[in-house]
């Protein structure tokens, strides 16, 4: 099926559930590039900390990045110059680089051989109305001092383009070897690590008390939510305000040497490129059909789409792997990073990357390090949590939610066959059983798994994604896999089992 090239050849450590109660000044929970790197910052600077993570280390989203560490976030700064001012769009270019920068010196600090090297962004189009918007772009790197160049040809000929946009000295790395190391760092300095013990709630007392699933706790002053979609929202509304979006990654040895470069095309449907090198194999990372989370509408698979255009383009040799992963986007297309309220203001969230967490993820450690420790940072009201802009927030908040309610009725009132008679092997269908609306999956044996498709989130109707297998949640991004097993996202419990002999 998939399976990510960040984990080949890779050891990474790996730690014991949550066996005992545990006390700690910060207890992080999530383990991937956020956790990793707050827990890492705090560990540091001599903050006593413990990391709970539900599965393994890294193996959610960034575990299955393209990993471009880089301030070029798409179209953005003439967006957020129009939205809130040169001042704040300015701000989030400077919090980004200043990120790049912090990752640089971490790298080389602890001599890490994590595949860092520096290399040219481009945004790239072939259409009249995105090379208005690309100017455009290039005018606000000019008004914030970005250090980029507007083109009519990228250094990768086989793309042609009509308008495109460099910006300068940014990098790209191997994720996992990157956290690896931060994990040896972690527990250098005391820091204790457990995988395999998903949490589900915080209680507030004279002190923290983080809940996993398994019994234990972890008592603590702080808590920091690394886990993407927070899993304890506080009264603080992420629910309707965090959209899940999925994309996928193919990759593949070529015919054509590489002229180095990372490369993102702004038209529809919009492709991400880069490569890595790898037992001396120039491995290209071709990604993109990005969709919210549990509504891909096309008939072929994402996979397949992806192939088919690199084979036109970019002289495929061999298909090596292929994966995808999600993000989510907040209302105003910034992350929201800090305190989760004012109600709970040792509790802070790290979440809504858009698919830009390499740089944010640093950001966000930087940003809760020196929230936790009474130090002052630029940073706090840009990317504070609770903000609300009457533009574009109010827009952006009705659109997701009018998605989110028709995603919940369409799927309570959806036609449901009423048999499996002539399900093939490896796919699913819903049906009518006793009443209530049943997902069954026929596995490669002809094994039947039929499950509830309630998500246990919060009730909304999942659909099933074909090319991953697994149920997905259109409104919040929970993902279950065909025996109903919690993969990713807020749900904590896994969905029910229907006996469909019953
Ligand atoms: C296809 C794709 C390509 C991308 N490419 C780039 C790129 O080139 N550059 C870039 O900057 N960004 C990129 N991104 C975005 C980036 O990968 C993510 O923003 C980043 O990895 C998020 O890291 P994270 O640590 O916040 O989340 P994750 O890596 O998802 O880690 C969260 C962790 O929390 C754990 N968790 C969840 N719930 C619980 C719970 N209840 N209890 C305990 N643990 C829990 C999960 O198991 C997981 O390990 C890409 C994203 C996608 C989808």
């Amino acid at each position: 099926m998939t399976n990510t090239i960040w984990y080949e050849n890779v050891e990474i450590k790996s730690f014991d559930q949550l066996n005992k109660n545990e006390k700690a000044t910060v207890c992080v929970v999530g383990a991937g590039i956020t956790g990793i790197t707050t827990a890492y910052l705090l560990a540091k600077h001599g903050v006593n900390v413990v990391v709970v993570e539900r599965n393994q280390i890294g193996s959610a989203t960034t575990g299955h990045t393209t990993a471009k560490i880089t301030a070029q976030h798409d179209c953005i700064y003439h967006e957020l110059i129009s939205h809130f001012g040169k001042e704040q769009a300015f701000q989030y270019y400077k919090s980004q680089e200043e990120a790049l920068t912090k990752m640089e010196a971490i790298i080389s600090g602890h001599e890490m051989e994590c595949h860092f090297e520096k290399q040219d962004a481009y945004l790239y189009t072939n259409e009249d109305k995105n090379q208005k918007k690309l100017e455009k772009e290039f005018e606000a790197y000019q008004q914030l001092n970005i250090n980029g160049e507007g083109l009519l040809e990228l250094p990768l000929e086989q793309i042609p383009i009509k308008y495109g946009l460099k910006m300068r000295e940014q990098a790209q790395f191997h994720p996992i070897l990157y956290i690896k190391e931060l994990v040896e760092a972690i527990i250098h300095h005391g820091g204790r690590i457990y995988e395999n013990t998903p949490v589900y709630d915080i209680d507030h007392a004279d002190h923290r008390v983080v809940r996993a699933v398994n019994q234990h706790t972890v008592i603590c002053d702080y808590v920091v939510i690394a886990t993407q979609f927070p899993f304890y929202e506080g009264e603080a509304f992420y629910s309707a305000r965090l959209q899940p979006k999925r994309s996928y990654v193919t990759a593949f040895t070529s015919n054509k040497s590489y002229p180095g470069g990372m490369y993102l095309e702004i038209d529809k449907p919009k492709r991400s490129l880069r490569t890595i090198r790898m037992d001396d194999k120039e491995i290209w990372l071709y990604g993109g059909e990005s969709h919210k989370t549990g509504q891909y509408k096309n008939e072929d698979s994402p996979y397949e789409i992806l192939k088919r255009d690199a084979k036109q383009t970019l002289n495929v040799d061999k298909w090596i792997y292929q994966w995808s992963a999600q993000d989510y986007e907040t209302l105003d297309k910034l992350p929201y990073i800090g305190r989760l309220n004012k109600k709970h203001p040792e509790v802070f969230v790290a979440s809504g990357y858009r698919k830009w967490g390499m740089t944010n993820s640093m950001v966000a450690a930087s940003l809760i390090t020196d929230l936790i420790m009474d130090h002052k940072n630029p940073y706090e009201e840009l990317y504070r949590p609770t903000r609300f802009h009457a533009d574009p927030d109010m827009k952006q908040f009705i659109a997701n939610n009018s998605n989110v309610a028709k995603e919940f009725i369409k799927g309570k009132l959806e036609g449901n066959s009423n048999s499996i008679d002539h399900l093939t092997e490896k796919s699913a269908t819903k049906i009518k059983h006793n009443g209530q609306t049943v997902g069954v999956y026929k596995d490669a044996s002809k094994n039947e798994h039929a499950v509830d498709t309630t998500c246990t989130h919060l009730g909304c109707e999942l659909n099933w994604n074909n090319s991953e297998k697994t149920w997905d949640c259109p409104c919040h991004g929970s993902r279950f896999s065909c025996e109903g097993n919690v993969i990713e996202g807020p749900a904590i419990k896994p969905l029910n089992k229907v006996d469909l002999k019953k």
